[in-house]
């Protein structure tokens, strides 16, 4: 298809300007194969190989390419992984991990707006991902029915690191978190012996809203 062929040419350009990032060469392949263009509003197509995030509906946002690419390049996804994301949107994320641990892998990804969870699991499923489970939910609260994690990506701001996402999380697994209202910023936390935190980024995300965020 001619449209196929023109967005397969700015997926390109997105991941020539990737480049820059230093992330790992997986992170821009995966990227490389996901069709950003389905999910993001049929309006808004044109635009979804810009480096910026973009409106999904409810007030909430895909996030921009070159944050999901920091976020992946920092959680080190393995194939095989089980990974757990908290706020799917657009699903567009969840597509980026699934690519990366492959078809052993799973992505379980929450989300608290009924109309997203509709949304994520439509794009999803029209960009052919069947290895990513959209649940509607809080996910504050973790997924302990499928728990343990070998990754947790939480891509809204939380206060602190939810307690339910570190017991979830299996020991050696990794999570990357925006934290904080007004200045947020990007940790990685790792779980050894004990609880590993470190910052990375100043980052802008839309809040987690449950009962381990913002009320
Ligand atoms: N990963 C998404 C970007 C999501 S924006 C993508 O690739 O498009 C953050 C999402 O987190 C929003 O959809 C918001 O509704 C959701 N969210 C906020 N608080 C949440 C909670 N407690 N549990 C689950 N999802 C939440």
């Amino acid at each position: 298809m001619v449209e196929d062929e023109r967005y397969k040419e700015e997926r390109q350009r997105m991941i020539d300007r990737l480049r820059g990032l230093g992330v790992r060469k997986e992170v821009l392949e995966a990227m490389k194969r996901v069709k950003r263009h389905l999910f993001v509003p049929p309006e808004l197509r044109d635009q979804a190989y810009g480096d910026y995030p973009l409106p999904i509906g409810d007030g909430q946002t895909i996030s921009a390419p070159h944050m999901v690419a920091m976020m992946c390049d920092y959680l080190d996804l393995e194939k095989g992984d089980r990974v757990l994301e908290i706020g799917a949107g657009s699903g567009y994320h969840a597509a980026v991990i699934a690519e990366l641990i492959g078809k052993n892998g799973c992505v379980y990804t929450v989300e608290r707006l009924p109309s997203l969870v509709e949304y994520s699991r439509r794009n999803l499923r029209a960009a052919g991902y069947m290895n990513v489970m959209v649940v509607l939910g809080d996910g504050s609260l973790g997924l302990p029915e499928h728990a343990p994690f070998d990754r947790i990506c939480v891509t809204c701001a939380a206060p602190d690191v939810p307690p339910p996402l570190i017991e979830q999380l299996k020991t050696g697994g990794k999570m990357v978190i925006p934290i904080g209202r007004y200045i947020q910023v990007l940790y990685l936390v790792e779980k050894k012996n004990g609880i590993e935190k470190r910052s990375k980024n100043e980052v802008v995300f839309v809040p987690l809203i449950g009962r381990f965020g913002f009320r």
